[in-house]
C-alpha cells in the first residue's frame, strides 16, 4: 500500500530517496521518512507527517543529509494514526521520541504491508526488554531482527529469515544494518518491490516508476526470498539462506509515461490516454482479422473445454467483471458469476474442474484478488489473469495471464487500466464465442471491426469534454446523485458513481434501474441529479421509465446515450451523446463522459484528484 525505496552506491542517497518516493507517493501519503547514513556513522532518521513535500522541505529536498545508503517510505497507516512517531522508517534501539535523529541501533527499516500478529510479538519482545515508542506492527518487525540478530549471533540475512518463519501477514521490508555500512537487506511476502542496478549502485522500490530515471535492469523479487544489495552487486536467498540466481528484467516503456505531460493531472492524461490503452491492448491480441490468445496461453481447446466462469475483482475491475457478464454470457453463452475478491475467498467454493476464475487486476498485487487466485489453483481450478503489471504477484502465479497494456496508471482512481481490461474482456468473450460455434465468422469479423473501431470513437468522446466539464462544476457541492441503468449501463453506472465519490466525496449510489422503485427511491428530492445510462436500446425505453419516475419526485435528468435516440431530449433535462457501437461495447464509450464527470466535479471543489484522501492506489491489505 505504501512506497518504499532504497539506494545504496556513490551518489548522495536522500535526493534519489525523495525523488523515488515522489513517484510513489500515490500509494500511500499519510506521512514520509528516509534514513541515510554516511560510511560507518549511525543512520539518521528523517521524518514528516502529511505530503511528501513536508519531507523535502525539512530536509532541504535531501541535501540536509549525508551518505550514500539509505531507505524511505510513504506512508499509509493501518497500525497506529498517521503521526511523526508512526512515520517510518523504524528503529530496533530503545528510545523515546518519535525514533527520528540518529538513534543507537543495530537495525533501522521500513515495511510496507500488515503483520497480523505482532501483538504476541511485541508482548514476547517486551518480555526481553524492548521498549516501543510508536503503536506500528512495522517497529515490531524491526526488533524482532534485531532480537534474532543478536540472540543467534547471524547475519542480517538468517535474522531476516528467521522473522519471516515467525510472523504472519504480508510485507515488503527494507533495513539496514549497523554492522554492515553501504548495504541494505529487503524481504517480501505478498507486497510488491523491485530491486534495480546500475554501475556501481544498487535500487530497491515498490514499483518501476521509481527508480526508472535510473536504471532500466530490474530483479522481481520472489515470495519469502531476500535480498543483499551493495554499491553495484545484488544478492539473493532463499528461506533456507541459500543464495539463489535470478533473471535480470529489462523494463522497455518509457519514463515519459509516468510524468504529467502538460496535463494539470496524471488522472485527466490518463483519461486522453485511452484510446491508445485500448488499442494497444486489442492490437496485442488481434493479428490479420483473428483474436489469437494462445499467448496467453488460452487455446481453442482450453477455451472449448470451459463450462462455466468465475470472475473475482475487487473496485472498479469488479465493475469490469459486471459488465463482462453480460456479453460473455450474451455472445458465448457460458454461465457467468461475478464476485467481489473480499468476499469470495470466505465463502465456500464448490470445486469444478471445468470452471475457469478469471482474476481482474490493474496492479496484479491487490490482496484480496490474490487470496481468491491462490484459493482457486488450490482447488485444481484454472486461473486467469487480467493484469496490466508486467512480472507483479497475480501475472506470476494465474495459470495463464492475458496483459491489459495500458502503460503505468498514476492517478489513484482508475480510468485507463479499466478501459483497457474491458477491452480484453470483450475480446475474450467474442473468441469464446467464436470457438464454441455461438456466432457466425461473419459475426466474428463484425465483431472485431467494431472492437478496432472504439479507440477513435473514444477519442470523439473526449472532444466533448468541456461540456461536461461545464456540467461537472453545477453539481459539484451536490448532497447526493443516483446512477441508473439496466444491464451494461448499469455496470457503466456502477463504475460512474465510484469515480464521483472517489474524486469528488460527494454521494452517490448506482442503482439498477427497476430497482430505484424498490427503496432508494424515497431519497429523491426536489433538483436532486440522477443520471441515467441508456446506450441497450432493448433496455432504453424501461430505464426512462424509472427515470420519469425520479422526475415526477422532483429530479434533474440527465441522459446518456448515442445519437439516433431522439426523444430523449424530450425525456430528460441535460443529454450527453456518444457515438454509436455495437450495443455489448457501449460501454466504453459510456464510461468516459462519467470519468470526466467524476473529475471535473473534484477540480471545481478544489481537490486532490490524483490523491484522493484515504485511498491508495493499489490495496494490499486485507
Ligand atoms: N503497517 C504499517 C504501518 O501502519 C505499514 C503500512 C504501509 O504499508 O504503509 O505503519
Amino acid at each position: 500500500m505504501c512506497g518504499i525505496v532504497g539506494y545504496t552506491g556513490e551518489q548522495q542517497a536522500a535526493p534519489i530517496l525523495l525523488d523515488g518516493l515522489s513517484k510513489l507517493e500515490y500509494r500511500g501519503y499519510d506521512s514520509a521518512g528516509i534514513a541515510v547514513r554516511d560510511g560507518e556513522n549511525l543512520a539518521e532518521v528523517v521524518k514528516a507527517t502529511g505530503k511528501l513535500r513536508n519531507l523535502s522541505e525539512k530536509t532541504d529536498n535531501g541535501k540536509a543529509l549525508s551518505g550514500t545508503c539509505g531507505i524511505g517510505h510513504t506512508r499509509w497507516a493501518t497500525h497506529g494514526e498517521p503521526s511523526q512517531t508512526n512515520a517510518h522508517p523504524h528503529v530496533s534501539g530503545n528510545c523515546t521520541g518519535s525514533g527520528s535523529g540518529r538513534v543507537e541501533s543495530d537495525v533501522v527499516g521500513v515495511h510496507n504491508g500488515i503483520i497480523e500478529n505482532f501483538d504476541e510479538l511485541k508482548a514476547k519482545l517486551v518480555r526481553h526488554g524492548y521498549q516501543f515508542y510508536s503503536e506500528t506492527d512495522t517497529e515490531v518487525v524491526v526488533k524482532l531482527i534485531d532480537y534474532y540478530y543478536k540472540k543467534y549471533k547471524i547475519g542480517p540475512i538468517d535474522a531476516i529469515n528467521r522473522m519471516m518463519v515467525r510472523v504472519r501477514g504480508s510485507y515488503a521490508i527494507a533495513m539496514m544494518f549497523k554492522d554492515y555500512p553501504g548495504e541494505i537487506y529487503a524481504a517480501r511476502k505478498d507486497s510488491p518491490m523491485i530491486i534495480g542496478t546500475g554501475e556501481g549502485e544498487a535500487y530497491l522500490a515498490s514499483d518501476v516508476p521509481a527508480i526508472l530515471k535510473y536504471t532500466r535492469s530490474v530483479y522481481y523479487i520472489g515470495n519469502l526470498e531476500t535480498a543483499r544489495l551493495l554499491p553495484g552487486e545484488v544478492h539473493f536467498f532463499d528461506l533456507n539462506g541459500d543464495e539463489i540466481q535470478k533473471e535480470l528484467t529489462t523494463i522497455t516503456w518509457d519514463a515519459e509515461a509516468a510524468e504529467k505531460g502538460g496535463f494539470e493531472h496524471f488522472m485527466i492524461k490518463e483519461i486522453h490516454e485511452q484510446p491508445t490503452a485500448v488499442r494497444d491492448t486489442l492490437g496485442s491480441v488481434i493479428h490479420d482479422g483473428k483474436i489469437d490468445l494462445e499467448n496467453a496461453g488460452l487455446t481453442e481447446e482450453v477455451l472449448r473445454s470451459v463450462s462455466r466462469i468465475v470472475i473475482v475483482a475487487c473496485g472498479s475491475a469488479w465493475h469490469v467483471g459486471m459488465a463482462a457478464q453480460y456479453i460473455l454470457e450474451d455472445l458465448a453463452e457460458i454461465p457467468v458469476r461475478v464476485e467481489l475478491a473480499s468476499e469470495y475467498r470466505y465463502r465456500k467454493i464448490l470445486p469444478d474442474p471445468d470452471s475457469l476464475v478469471i482474476v481482474i487486476t490493474q496492479s496484479g498485487e491487490t490482496a484480496d484478488s490474490l487470496a481468491a487466485l491462490r484459493i482457486s489453483k488450490e482447488m485444481g481450478i484454472r486461473t486467469l489473469g487480467i493484469v496490466n503489471v508486467v512480472g507483479s504477484t497475480i501475472a506470476r502465479e494465474a495459470d495463464n495471464v492475458l496483459y491489459t497494456l495500458a502503460g503505468p496508471e498514476i492517478a489513484v482512481a482508475t480510468t485507463k487500466a479499466y478501459s483497457a481490461q474491458l477491452a480484453a474482456m470483450y475480446a475474450l468473450s467474442v473468441q469464446f464465442a467464436y470457438v464454441r460455434g455461438k456466432i457466425t465468422q461473419e459475426q466474428y469479423s463484425y465483431y472485431i471491426e467494431e472492437l478496432l473501431a472504439i479507440p477513435d470513437k473514444i477519442k470523439r468522446v473526449l472532444e466533448d469534454k468541456e461540456r461536461i466539464q461545464w456540467f461537472a462544476a453545477k453539481f459539484a457541492y451536490a448532497k447526493d446523485i443516483f446512477f441508473l441503468g439496466r444491464g451494461v449501463d448499469y455496470a457503466i453506472s456502477l463504475e460512474g458513481s465510484l469515480k464521483l465519490k472517489e474524486i469528488s466525496y460527494v454521494h452517490s449510489e448506482a442503482y439498477a434501474a427497476g430497482e430505484m422503485k424498490h427503496g432508494t427511491i424515497s431519497l429523491i428530492e426536489d433538483n436532486i441529479l440522477v443520471i441515467g445510462v441508456l446506450t441497450q436500446g432493448e433496455l432504453y425505453e424501461k430505464t426512462i421509465s424509472n427515470m420519469a419516475e425520479c422526475k415526477a419526485r422532483g429530479a434533474y435528468l440527465m441522459g446518456l446515450t448515442s445519437y439516433g435516440h431522439y426523444n430523449v431530449e424530450d425525456a430528460v433535462d441535460f443529454t450527453v451523446y456518444i457515438p454509436k457501437a455495437d450495443e455489448h461495447f457501449m460501454g466504453s464509450l459510456a464510461v468516459v463522459p462519467l470519468q470526466l464527470f467524476g473529475y471535473y466535479s473534484g477540480v471545481a471543489r478544489g481537490l486532490d484528484v490524483d490523491k484522493p484522501r484515504n485511498l491508495a492506489k493499489s490495496v494490499t491489505v486485507e
